[in-house]
């Protein structure tokens, strides 16, 4: 076969080559768009104007992980995770930061398992974020390493949380990390921070992913001593809690009865995805929470849910139905 040489013939076969392959590029763009849209452009989740004085605490429904978002009275919001850097996760998260427009935005990473901090560097990436608490046991995961590298790119202020350690809002609201201890933490889910928030006049306790193990241990020192988690003028009443998202998605390993029955709170959340393979929650975590909490509510039957706190008493509501 003879080979054309003319150069006109080339250079028409290189200009076709050139716009079929910049087609093909334009084509899958289109696709990836349309498949997974540009963050910015999704639409915030809308929230109705807080009252004056008023906070809320917000339950995400990320699927099988954890995020809560505690919005104070004076407009900052304290993230405690954020799910697992999926995209469904992720464009709920982002959604509500659109929306809830902090006035300045806190995060705390409890653990460093994937269903707890996957998300964090999505919201470092497009958010600013003040400070970021760190877990006392890292990993080595990708997920985790990159949270680290966007947050250190961003020179956003990171310190690891342990007990003691309070943030604080001047309008007298709070949280406390009331577990774990600074040393000998060889568990990451045992090891989880867990924190007592005051706001709106309420009290929640998030649990993260502690075991009953460490759940036992809590109820036995505040038996001894119900002071020994006040922190900076702070006051942790554990036998005063209203609201408690509940440890490790529901499972059997957690929810213990000395824990649960020190509460004694009116509100229980499980924050789990649908059909998950784990099976969470088990059905003897849920007789427990049913023998010592007034009411359990499930985010994967639900959706999220939104706790409204205003002088010390509250409601709860799905978060799209806020009005
Ligand atoms: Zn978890």
């Amino acid at each position: 076969m003879q080979k054309s040489k003319d150069p006109d013939v080339k250079a028409r076969r290189k200009l076709w080559i050139t716009i079929a392959v910049s087609t093909v590029v334009v084509l899958i763009l289109a696709l990836i768009e349309a498949l997974a849209p540009f963050e910015h452009l999704l639409p915030a989740q809308s929230f109705p104007m807080r009252k004056e004085g008023e906070a809320r605490v917000h339950f995400v429904s990320v699927g099988q992980g954890d995020c809560t978002i505690v919005e104070f009275s004076d407009g900052a919001c304290l993230v405690v995770d954020a799910g697992d850097g999926s995209y469904l996760a992720d464009n709920t998260v982002y959604r509500y930061l659109k929306g809830l427009k902090p006035k300045e935005l806190i995060v705390v990473a409890t653990h460093a398992d994937i269903d707890h901090c996957g998300g964090i560097a999505d919201i470092l990436r497009n958010f600013h974020v003040t400070k970021l608490y760190l877990p006392v046991l890292g990993s080595q995961n990708g997920f985790y390493d990159e949270m680290l590298s966007v947050a250190r790119s961003r020179n956003v202020p990171m310190q690891t949380l342990t007990r003691y350690d309070c943030i604080s809002r001047e309008t007298g609201e709070y949280a406390v990390c009331i577990s774990p201890h600074k040393t000998d933490e060889k568990v990451k889910n045992t090891s989880s921070a867990v924190l007592y928030v005051h706001a709106g006049g309420v009290n929640f306790l998030l649990l993260a992913d502690v075991t009953a193990e460490r759940e036992q241990q809590l109820a036995a020192e505040y038996a001894v001593d119900e002071t020994i988690f006040d922190s900076e003028g702070h006051s942790v009443r554990l036998d005063n809690t209203q609201v408690v998202k509940v440890a490790h998605h529901g499972s059997n390993t957690s929810s213990s009865e000395e824990l649960l029955s020190l509460l004694g709170a009116q509100v229980g959340i499980i924050s789990c995805g649908e059909g998950n393979l784990y099976r969470h929650p088990a059905g003897d975590a849920l007789g427990r929470l049913e023998q010592y909490i007034t009411d359990t509510f499930r985010l994967d039957e639900l959706g999220g849910l939104t706790v409204t706190a205003q002088g010390g008493t509250f409601t709860i509501g799905k978060t799209e139905e806020l009005s």
